[in-house]
């Protein structure tokens, strides 16, 4: 037994217990999640899809086929620095190489069932999967800064219900794959024809990835950090994790996890100061309020001023909006490196709410401003072409069950 001396710093007993109801919480989380996997990465003839897999499971393949293991980094270099689909352009590798890697594997990219431009140049992406089932991209380009945002897809569906979302009126069909989520940024990338990545500091248009599109990310979660430790990869995509971020509703057990393994920036989908009134437009919050959410945020470790966690706000009329809301909400993230999103709610059929006045979104916006938070309001981008999130997929299912819009 170890002597422990009397003047050793103890924990609180409720630090561990708490520590270890957390690792329970997270071990069910992802259990749970692990009841809606995606499907393997097989074709029916037997040939194996290369992407999505680390570096680790690529090296297996390889050598499962009779290959070195020097051959990794050589074949990860083409699917993902320069990007390629097609075996006969790995120009570094011989013919007949060449020839049996197409025999046994494929480099899949999601068929692109729907692409629309808006006449804002937001490009939609209605992505098609191997088993058919559907997720949306969205292609958000930054004209000042000459690059844009990809905001990508974590699951078909959401569990989660938000009262003011449109994916959330679709149940959880299943989780995306790591493939599945790489493949929606390097589809993207092909059709801006944006291969291979930059040498260097060049600034290219797809430089930003945001995981906002349908689903939460934190459900997949395992998922989610292979194919950002993919696409970080510096001998691939090459994205920094400063140029990533990751939006929850506010899965708390699991926002520790992904601070310290990924490092990658957080939104929290706040939308709501007071428990009641989160309770109902984002009802995880029954499960993990505002208190405990905002604590998980204090101690994420890759929040620093340099890189603030960005709370969103959906404005919505009459609801969240008023100016005792605003003076709330910068009385619960005061002190946290932060910045305040506030976004014009976008209306859906058959949804509920009415966006905040322009009047109301100023005097909101102004409250935080004043407190010492950027705040700035996001318009939503692609009105023309169904901007809400998780509208593409509803439209696409109509069509093909042949009802009418
Ligand atoms: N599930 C995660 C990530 C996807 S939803 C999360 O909730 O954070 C991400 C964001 O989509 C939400 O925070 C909200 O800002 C936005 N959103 C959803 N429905 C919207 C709508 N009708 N209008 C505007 N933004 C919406
Ligand atoms: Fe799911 Fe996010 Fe939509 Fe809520 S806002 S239903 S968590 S996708």
């Amino acid at each position: 037994m170890t002597a422990v001396s009397a003047h050793a710093p103890q924990p609180p007993a409720e630090t561990g217990l708490a520590a270890s109801l957390t690792a329970v919480e997270r071990q069910r989380i992802l259990a749970k999640s692990a009841l809606f996997a995606p499907p393997t990465g097989m074709l029916p003839d037997g040939r194996r899809d290369l992407i999505g897999l680390s570096r680790e499971e690529l090296t297996e393949a390889l050598v499962a086929i009779g290959e070195k293991p020097f051959r990794t980094k050589q074949v990860w270099h083409w699917l993902y620095h320069q990007g390629v689909t097609d075996f006969a352009r790995m120009s570094s590798i011989a013919k007949p190489l060449q020839a049996k890697l197409a025999e046994q594997f494929v480099i899949g990219r999601p068929e692109a069932a729907t692409v629309q431009t808006s006449t804002d140049e937001t490009r939609k992406f209605l992505f098609r999967f191997r088993d058919g089932q559907e997720a949306e991209t969205v292609y958000i380009p930054d004209r000042r800064e000459d690059r844009g945002a990809v905001c990508i897809s974590s699951q078909v569906g959401c569990t989660l219900s938000c009262t003011f979302c449109h994916t959330g009126t679709q149940k959880l069909v299943r989780n995306l794959g790591a493939a599945e989520i790489v493949g929606q940024f390097m589809a993207a990338r092909d059709s801006y024809g944006e291969w291979p990545s930059p040498r260097g500091e060049t600034p290219r248009l797809l430089s930003t990835i945001v995981l906002m599109g349908m689903g939460e990310p934190l459900y997949n979660y395992e998922n989610v950090a292979k194919a950002m430790k993919i696409v970080m990869d510096g001998e691939g995509i090459g994205l920094s994790r400063r140029r990533i971020t990751l939006s929850t509703s506010g899965v708390v057990p699991m926002m520790d996890q992904c601070g310290s393994e990924l490092g990658i920036n957080l939104a929290i989908s706040l939308h709501a100061v007071r428990n009641d009134l989160r309770d109902e437009i984002v009802p995880l919050n029954r499960k993990y309020p505002i208190e405990e959410l905002i604590a998980a945020c204090r101690r994420y470790p890759a929040a620093s001023n340099a890189r603030r966690i960005t709370f969103e706000y959906i404005m919505l009329r009459g609801v969240n909006d008023s100016e005792a809301d605003a003076r709330e909400l910068v009385r619960l993230i005061a002190g946290i490196p932060a910045k305040v999103n506030l976004i014009p709610f976008n209306p859906w059929p058959g949804s509920a709410y009415q966006p905040s006045t322009r009047e109301q979104l100023a005097k909101f916006a102004q409250i935080v401003m004043d407190a010492g938070f950027a705040s700035p309001i996001r318009m939503p981008r692609g009105r023309d072409i169904l901007a809400a999130c998780g509208q593409l997929r509803t439209e696409s299912q109509r069509e093909r069950r042949g009802l009418p819009a």
